[in-house]
């Protein structure tokens, strides 16, 4: 369940974007794209091979040699920390470069297994192009090429396969976990911890905290009205002595796995201000985690009325593309809207884990089809026949036809919004993937 983490290094230039981009292209794609969303280029989920598995892109170490300090600084060695593995990239048309020994030396220092890659090798004898890469001292180096490909796959399948395995002991702590599994995710100091206290209510828990299988997340069960929830505490609530004292760093990686644990995720935002990029970066992450989310809005007890309407009117325009997900304007401190959120939650969870029965997605794409027909395609129309549901959370729908993939993605757009009604389906990304039929 929760998949090793992997981060690139590397000087500038040798391609670690490129393999980045190669690396997280096969996710499990939630449709279309979000026009307003700035993709996140250094944090993505993938699966090449035979498993799947979280990427950090440190972005280009300089590798001056003014000594090791400027490599120390915050992001990388955070990401290095965090790291199961450890992707070295090197440009084999160039030779080992001094930079590349001062990066060799600094990842040296964290003990984690390396593995160097000699990227733009295609067109070349592979042992030769990783011949003189051997004196890094990093162990064997494989040749690759990020740009078409060569033995990308290959590479990741073996630094995957030297991990240890944890996976099972995990699944069975997460299934262990009960009730509907919440995330409670955002930035720094937009509440987090506020709002977990409110929403646990320390009399209301129920069990003791358990500690959480990864990383630094801790599972806390608790029960409200009769319903019970774990709670993928993110903020480090639960292990601090008071709320004035911050043990947590934030961190993108824990954010990815704790969504990947949960069933619903919360993502805060400080309405008091606004939309910032790294709200931004985490929204991308939530819909890409394909988990149902809620928006909430926090500190609305801090606006006047006049910023209220602002930040309504900027938050509106600024996600439409994400209309799917439910806003809620709380006060984590009062706890104002809290109660909402819940209910919220609640249908959230219902609708991305709800069975629907083949014969009634058939009746909807029949009707759906009816209304409005796909294109012509070259003088021919592009036929739905029928449809069956591939999986839950997010549901997926799999719509069977013919030249299904000359259809516009605005056709997609239509059926997507077609099914969400006709299902209920609120909260969760809805996803439809075609199969082509004689
Ligand atoms: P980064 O700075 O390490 O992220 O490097 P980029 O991914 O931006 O790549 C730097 C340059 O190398 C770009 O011009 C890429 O097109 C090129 N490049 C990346 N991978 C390969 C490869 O496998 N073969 C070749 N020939 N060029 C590549
Ligand atoms: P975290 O870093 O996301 O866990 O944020 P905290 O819960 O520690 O909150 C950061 C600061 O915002 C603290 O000073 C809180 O008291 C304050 N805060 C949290 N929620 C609210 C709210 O609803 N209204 C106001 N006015 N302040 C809040």
């Amino acid at each position: 369940m929760s998949k090793p983490i992997i981060a690139l290094v590397g000087r500038p230039n040798v391609g670690k974007s490129t393999l980045f981009n190669r690396l997280t292209r096969s996710r499990d794609a939630i449709v279309a794209d979000y026009p307003g969303l700035t993709r996140d280029r250094q944090y993505g989920t993938g699966r090449l091979g035979k498993s799947p598995y979280i990427v950090v892109d440190t972005g280009g170490l300089s590798g001056e040699t003014e000594g090791v300090d400027p490599l120390m600084a915050g992001q990388v060695r955070a990401a290095l920390d965090e790291a199961d593995a450890v992707l070295f990239l090197v440009d084999g048309r160039q030779g080992i470069l001094p930079a590349d020994e001062v990066i060799a030396n600094y990842v040296r220092l964290f003990d984690k297994p390396v593995q160097v890659l000699v990227n733009k090798a295609e067109g070349y004898d592979h042992d030769v192009a990783k011949a003189e890469f051997f004196q890094l001292g990093l162990g064997d180096p494989i040749a690759i090429s990020s740009a078409h490909g060569d033995n990308v796959e290959k590479a990741i399948d073996h630094v995957l396969e030297q991990l240890p395995e944890k996976e099972d002991e995990e699944d069975l702590e997460l299934d262990a976990q009960p009730g509907i599994r919440v995330a409670v995710i955002g930035r720094p100091n937009v509440g987090k911890s506020t709002l977990i206290n409110r929403m646990i209510g320390e009399e209301r828990v129920v069990a003791f905290d358990m500690p959480g299988t990864t990383r630094d997340s801790i599972f806390v069960p608790f029960e409200r009205d009769g319903k019970e929830y774990t709670l993928i505490d993110t903020a480090g609530v639960r292990r601090r002595k008071n709320i004035k004292e911050k043990i947590e760093k934030f961190s993108i990686v824990k954010a990815i796995e704790a969504m990947e644990q949960s069933h619903v995720v919360i993502l805060v935002i400080d309405g008091s201000e606004g939309l910032t990029d790294q709200d931004l970066t985490l929204l991308g992450l939530a819909i890409e985690s394909g988990r149902g989310l809620v928006l909430a809005v926090n500190k609305w007890d801090n606006l006047t009325t006049y910023q209220r309407e602002q930040v309504k009117h900027e938050l509106d325009s600024r996600l439409q593309f994400v209309e799917y997900a439910k806003k809620h304007l709380i006060s984590a401190l009062h706890g104002s809207g809290v109660g909402d959120l819940f209910k919220t939650v609640q249908q959230v969870h219902e609708a991305a884990f709800k069975k629907v029965s083949t014969s009634d997605l058939n009746r909807v794409l029949e009707q759906a089809v009816l209304e409005h027909q796909p294109p012509l395609i070259a003088g021919r129309r592009v036929k739905l026949r029928y449809a069956h549901l591939g999986g839950l959370n997010p549901p997926r729908v799999i719509v069977h036809g013919n030249q299904v993939d000359k259809l516009p993605e605005a056709y997609t757009r239509y059926l997507t919004n077609v099914f969400r009604k006709a299902f209920k389906w609120i909260g969760t990304p809805v996803t439809i993937e075609y199969k082509a039929t004689q």
